[in-house]
Parts: C-alpha cells; structure tokens; sequence
C-alpha cells in the first residue's frame, strides 16, 4: 500500500543565537492512509517540528518528505501553499479562530482561496462540516459566544472543509478539560472511521494516545518507539530501529 506521508532521513535544526537546536535527528517513517495516529512524547521532544514538516509549514535542513508520494522538498512556496489547502487540515492546541468572523465564516476561511467552488459550494460545505462536528446552530456565533470544545469543534470543521487527505493536529486537547478532550478526539475518531480522513496529532497525554491506533514515540528528537494496534487488541510496540521505522505491516507481528 502507498503511504500518504513518508519521511525519509529527516533532521531539522534550529539557529538559536549562536546555538544550533538540534530538534529531529534522523526521522524515517511511513504512514499508511486512513490512521488515527498518535506523535507521543515529552516537551521539547519534536512534535511540533515533525508536524509542521508533515504539513509543509517549514522544511527539513536534509532529508525528504513525500505527501502522497510527492516530494514536497522540490517544490516552490506557491506550490506548497497549494497543496495545504488541497490536502491537509490544520487544527491547533490554542484553537487559532480569527476572533472577528462568525463560526461559518471561520471555516469558509481555508475554501476563500479554491477558485474552483462557487459560493454556493462553499457555503453547502461549510454547513455540511458544521452539522457534522454538530454546531449547525451555531453558525452565526463568534469565538467568544463558544466555549472551548465548541471552538475546537469550529476548527475541526474548518480543517475538514477542505476535504484533506490528512488531518495535523497539534495538542489538539492541552487546553481542554478532560471530559471535553475526551469528546473531541471521539469526534475526531469518528470522522477518521467515516470519512476515512488519516488524523496525526501530538500528545502527551495517556488517555489521548489510548484512542489512537498507531502511535510513534519521540525523545530529543528520535523516534524510540513505534506501536501499532487493530480494533479492540493491544498495542504491539516495537523499539525503532535506527532508520528504518515503518507504519506499516513489518511492524504489526
Ligand atoms: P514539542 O512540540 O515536542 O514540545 P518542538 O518541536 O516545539 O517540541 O521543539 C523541539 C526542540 O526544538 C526544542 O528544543 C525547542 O526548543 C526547539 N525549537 C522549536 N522551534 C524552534 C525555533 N523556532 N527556534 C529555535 N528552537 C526551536
Ligand atoms: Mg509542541
């Protein structure tokens, strides 16, 4: 099976002051499509920087990054900035709604720049994905008529509306309570099981890593471990292997 993200020998540095910060030191890592995966580990380990490589937002200092078997090192800002707003949905840990517009107009935001759907297009999706993360009647509110799972919920509906391949999340439960966080990554499950949509999101939280059904552990910037698990059996993890970690079958036995 192709992946829809490969990641091959990635190491990404950060200049601070006279400092190097090493923040990925040698990541290589297939993910299959349709997985709810988990990027576990402790502050500072790298999952922000992976995610932002898997979503185009920054690129590695070596190594490639293919999105549905495209390299994506060889393309140009413009191309990159095409294929986010093809391919991928971004939901954040602080929700990142603009303050100013309306929860429909939110998630209409990403869609302003597909010339390709006419207005009534965009407004049918928009209602569409706000149904689906089941705020149809809160359409007109601001972020600040919602609550916190309910501004998360806009985001995961504005992540949807541009129908991506892939779902990045970042934290997407750190500042919800518990019962709440609990919900969202339910919801979150449920449209990976339905629509088939492939969710990457970081935690580092037990209870979120529990719904998911891969899981890549990182430390310093390493991946040290890699699970993987069907329906209702338990994690099977395997210690990584130098550079070679695969989300797919070598690792399932
Ligand atoms: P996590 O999301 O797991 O907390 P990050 O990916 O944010 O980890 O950070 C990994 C490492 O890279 C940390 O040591 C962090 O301080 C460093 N880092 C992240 N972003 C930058 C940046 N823009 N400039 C310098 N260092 C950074
Ligand atoms: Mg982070």
């Amino acid at each position: 099976m192709s992946s829809v993200v490969r990641i091959e020998r990635v190491f990404k540095e950060y200049l601070l002051g006279e400092q190097t910060v090493q923040a990925l030191n040698d990541i290589t890592l297939a993910i299959e499509p349709g997985v709810f995966l988990a990027i576990s580990g402790p502050s500072g380990s790298g999952k922000t920087t992976l995610l932002n490589l898997i979503g185009c937002i920054d690129r590695p200092s070596s190594g490639d990054i293919y999105i549905n078997e495209q390299n994506v090192s060889q393309k140009s800002a413009n191309e990159l900035a095409d294929l986010r707003a093809r391919s991928i949905g971004f939901i954040f840990q602080t929700f990142n709604l603009l303050p100013v517009l309306s929860a429909a107009e939110n998630v209409e935001y990403p869609l302003l720049r597909r010339k390709d759907l006419s207005t009534t297009d965009r407004k049918r999706r928009v209602n569409y994905f706000l149904d689906i993360v089941g705020l149809g009647k809160y359409a007109d509110n601001r972020p600040n008529q919602l609550s916190g799972g309910q501004r998360q919920r806009v985001a995961i509906a504005r992540a949807l509306a541009v129908k991506p391949a892939i779902v990045l999340a970042d934290e997407p439960t750190a500042n919800l309570d518990k019962a709440t966080g609990i919900e969202i990554l339910g919801l979150m499950k449920k449209i990976n099981e339905h629509l088939g949509t492939t969710f990457i999101f970081s935690t580092h939280d037990q209870k979120v890593i529990d719904h998911a059904n891969r899981l890549v552990k990182i430390e310093d910037g390493g991946i040290k471990a890699f699970g993987i698990r069907n329906q209702k059996s338990n994690w099977h993890i395997a210690r990584a292997a130098p550079h070679a970690v695969s989300a797919t079958e070598q690792n399932s036995q």
